[in-house]
């Protein structure tokens, strides 16, 4: 049986990725904030099919060494997931966390001699830099100095840089491989309105009232989880990264909820269906070819993820009454 460690357990990512990890008989860790986060994750996890029973929970921060040793202790893998996701415009709130909870986490896997970490980046540290033409593969970095950057982009490329730089210089022969989603949407397993699901309920709630003139790729969550673990089988992934995007190219605000709308009826009745004042985004294109080439990704279509991901909040009752 192998013992894997993920970590941030409460996540919308992470709830998924541990589900299907304890289906496929592995034996899981994670680490949580608070201690009275452990029912919420246990009922997610059942959610999704598995049996929590074997399942730890070690309380660590990401700001804190506190907890990460006691969490990596016998893990052969590590999936660092945990990072902040949270909208602010102050770089303290999230670069230092995601940049030391990620050294935290390297470190206990180093020292609990871990083989491999798979680290959740985004493509938020790929293509957040300004280029003639938005053309990204994995060659590209987030400059996090690039000026306005804002401060969640800053805190992915800063965090996966100094993932990198920790493995080459002290890893001690631990693998590193990262993945870099683009914007996650599908079922969710928690029962909480976090991260991308707060996109979904301000569009269907009415609080979207124009949709913002953006471009941007998806990619569904079990496709994520899927990836986390074929990073951690493939031997030649060690010191990769992937980019992740469901086929199809990007997408924008309005092509979302045109989706939502045409697809789930009343349900989508207040999805906002003009799109802000400004000009047209420049065009997009995020390449998926690696992690299809070298780790079989086999992307849903993202009009599937965009609707399921809405059915699953009904169905959990987080779309409030009608
Ligand atoms: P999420 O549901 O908000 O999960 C984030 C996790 O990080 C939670 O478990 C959260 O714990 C934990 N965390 C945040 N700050 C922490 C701290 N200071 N100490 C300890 N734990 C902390 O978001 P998600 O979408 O699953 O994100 C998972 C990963 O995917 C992140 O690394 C994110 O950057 C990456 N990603 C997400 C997207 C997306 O569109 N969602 C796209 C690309 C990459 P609490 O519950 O205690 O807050």
């Amino acid at each position: 049986m192998t013992r894997v460690l993920v970590t941030g357990g409460t996540g919308y990512l992470a709830t998924r990725l541990i589900a299907d990890l304890l289906r496929g008989g592995a034996e899981a860790t994670t680490t949580i904030r608070s201690a009275e986060r452990e029912g919420a994750v246990r009922e997610a996890v059942r959610r999704g099919g598995a049996d929590d029973a074997g399942l730890r929970f070690v309380v660590a921060s990401l700001t804190a060494a506190d907890g990460w040793a006691e969490a990596a202790a016998g893990a052969e893998e590590v999936h660092h997931v945990a990072s902040p996701m949270i909208q602010t415009t102050d770089p303290d709130e999230v670069v230092g966390p995601a940049r030391d909870g990620a050294l935290h986490a390297l470190r206990a896997a180093r020292d609990a001699g871990a083989r491999r970490v798979v680290l959740t980046s985004s493509f938020a540290a790929v293509g957040y830099s300004p280029k003639p033409v938005r053309d990204y593969d994995e060659s590209d970095w987030t400059d996090p100095e690039t000026p306005g950057l804002p401060a969640y982009p800053r805190s992915k490329a800063v965090a996966e840089r100094a993932a990198w730089d920790f493995v080459e210089r002290e890893g001690g022969g631990l693998e590193l491989v990262v993945l870099n989603p683009t914007w996650i949407a599908g079922p969710t397993l928690t029962a909480e309105a976090r991260s991308s699901l707060q996109l979904f309920t301000a569009m269907l709630g009415g609080r979207m009232a124009a949709a913002p003139r953006q471009r941007f790729g998806v990619v569904d969550v079990r496709d994520v989880a899927a990836m986390h673990l074929a990073a951690m089988r493939t031997p030649e992934a060690a010191g990769r990264r992937y980019l992740l995007l469901a086929d199809g190219g990007t997408t924008t605000w309005l092509g979302v909820a045109q989706v939502l709308h045409d697809r789930l009826g009343p349900l989508a009745d207040r999805v906002p269906t003009t799109e802000a004042p400004g000009d047209e985004p420049s065009p997009l294109t995020i390449r998926n070819a690696r992690a299809k080439r070298e780790l079989g990704f086999a992307p849903r279509p993202a009009a599937d993820t965009l609707v399921e991901t809405v059915e699953s909040m009904r169905d959990l009752g987080m779309l409030g009454s009608p």
